[in-house]
């Protein structure tokens, strides 16, 4: 099979008059659909369960997007048999085959990328630009992975022992629990469930409950673009029940998560438990938060620099795992880049993805009431010069927000916020800076702005991040070119979008045999 050479999907002009028509088109036709219920999907079964999780617009609370089904142990256990079933035939499907089915649902997103981009809109608050980028990405993960299954299953070169012949070849693992966040619902919710599929697993997926609608939409998808029943089991619940479960039964050979550290660190333990009638090591891989950095020293284009931390920090409104937190800046070009970052900030525009706004609500209440603390806690411990509230309008809006004069120290500077709220930092020096941007118990994104190719170069030595960005903004990893994945507490060294990563759904065999 050979196939064109993969290229990131090009991104909809969403700012032209034409582009705004389809926009608007998009979000009626994305209105009008709002307030269906969405079913289990086990096998070729749909399952309606008593209890129902409610899926809101952020932006307006009172919205229902549409409610899906919340399974409970009955369905763990009926989705469990069902994806182990279709691993006995999936498992033996031909690459070719695979990959021509995620190809073939790649078609149907880019056909369709209007409509999931309006949906993502309503469910999860993104504008047209943030939304268009998400379905992109979901659109490259698949037409990367099956071109990554292809490379996968070429022959293993292997030593030749006297007298035998020797080979190995990589076997998938089987059925995988892929429970994934809200604030990519479709492109992180595709990939690490695509991903494993395409290397020949079987999976289970279990959304967040705040993008359940968007993720029901993409397995429907899928199921058109011709994946067998059972191959992949949509089962939407509760992350501390249904996702518990899930993580804990015996029969799931392994867990592929993305969320928060504390989740993640809990999945961790709980997964290596070997329970009764168990007969393997479940491997997890996790992708968690992060505590992202972007340090400027006095050789940068500081307006450049300042573009850069305004796109990272507010973009999506702080609720990107690569966001920027805590932008850190060199003392003899502070005030100058702070002046900057706050006039551009200043103009960002709060409201609704119809109103085409940089900034809109963020996810639910909880997410709204805990930026509210650390909007009340930033006073304390620096000097709020932009922002600093919750804006004067239904829906969970948080005014842009800068902290300045913010010590390493503070829980502003350590701590995930997921709003848009960012932390400034003054050093000394470049030094002081890099020292700074290592001091967190994350290692997500980073970024560095500088002209010295010294510093540069130390940089990409010394920062302890998993994916690095020099003299550029720190968020919008693209598949292929970044992949994607963070280092200590953020995640198990893993990288999505990348060479490697249906290896971790893969086991190797080898192979001796006596001539
Ligand atoms: P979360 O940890 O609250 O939830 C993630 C998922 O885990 C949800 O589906 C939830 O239902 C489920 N869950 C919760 N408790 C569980 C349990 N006990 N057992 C099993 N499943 C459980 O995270 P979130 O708020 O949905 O997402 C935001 C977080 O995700 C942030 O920390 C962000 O940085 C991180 N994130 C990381 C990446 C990355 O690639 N590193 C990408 C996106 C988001």
């Amino acid at each position: 099979m050979k196939l064109p050479t993969y290229r990131n999907e090009a991104y909809f002009d969403y700012s032209t008059p034409d582009g705004q028509r389809e926009w608007r088109e998009a979000l009626e036709r994305a209105q009008a659909t709002l307030g269906r219920s969405f079913p289990l999907i086990i096998g070729s079964g749909r399952v309606e369960t008593s209890e129902r999780i409610a899926s809101h617009n952020p932006c307006r609370p009172s919205e229902l997007v549409g409610w899906t089904a919340q399974a409970g142990p009955e369905h763990v256990e009926a989705a469990l048999d069902a994806a182990w079933k279709a691993f006995e035939s999936w498992r033996r499907t031909t690459v070719e085959e695979r990959a021509s089915i995620l190809l073939h649902a790649a078609g149907l997103l880019r056909a369709r990328k209007h409509d999931f981009n309006a949906l993502l809109a309503l469910e999860v608050g993104k504008n047209a630009v943030e939304a268009e980028a998400e379905t992109s990405e979901a659109i490259d993960f698949l037409e990367y992975y099956a071109r990554q299954a292809l490379e996968w299953a070429r022959p293993v070169a292997v030593t030749q022992l006297p007298g035998e012949e020797d080979w190995a070849v990589y076997e998938p693992l089987g059925v995988g629990v892929s429970i994934s966040p809200w604030n990519f619902p479709l492109a992180i919710f595709l990939g690490q469930c695509m991903g494993p599929v395409a290397a020949g697993n079987t999976m289970i997926v279990k959304p967040s409950e705040d993008g359940g609608v968007v993720a029901a939409l993409a397995v429907d998808l899928l199921l058109e673009a011709g994946l067998p029943d059972g191959v992949v089991n949509y089962l939407p619940g509760r992350g501390a029940t249904t996702g518990e479960l899930l993580v804990t039964n015996p029969r799931t050979r392994f867990v592929n998560f993305t969320g928060s550290k504390a989740v993640g660190l809990h999945i961790n333990e709980a997964a290596a438990r070997v329970q009764p009638g168990q007969r393997w090591i479940k491997r997890v891989t996790l992708e968690l938060g992060g505590k992202d950095a972007m340090l400027v020293d006095e050789t940068a284009d500081l307006d450049a620099a300042a573009d850069a931390a305004v796109a990272g920090a507010f973009g999506y409104n702080g609720q990107k795992c690569s966001a920027l937190s805590r932008l850190i800046v060199v003392d003899e070009v502070h005030d100058a880049l702070l002046a900057k970052v706050v006039e551009r900030a200043g103009r960002l525009v709060v409201g609704e993805p119809g109103e085409n706004a940089n900034v809109t609500a963020v996810i639910n209440q909880n997410s709204f009431n805990k930026a509210g603390a650390y909007l009340d806690l930033a006073p304390q411990e620096g000097r709020v010069v932009l922002g600093g509230g919750r804006a004067e309008r239904p829906g969970y809006f948080v005014e842009p927000t800068i902290v300045d004069d913010v010590a390493p120290s503070a829980r502003l500077a350590r701590e995930e916020i997921f709003a848009p709220i960012l932390s400034v930092i003054r050093v000394k020096d470049f030094e002081a800076g890099l020292s700074a941007l290592n001091d967190s118990d994350y290692g997500l994104t980073g970024g560095v702005y500088s002209r010295d190719e010294e510093r540069i170069e130390r940089a990409i030595h010394e920062a302890q991040v998993g994916n690095l960005y020099l003299n550029r903004k720190i968020t919008g990893a693209m598949v292929g070119a970044h992949p994607f994945g963070g280092y200590k507490l953020s995640g198990t060294d893993s990288k999505g979008g990348g060479p490697d990563y249906l290896g971790l759904f893969l086991q190797m065999k080898s192979i001796g045999r006596k001539r």
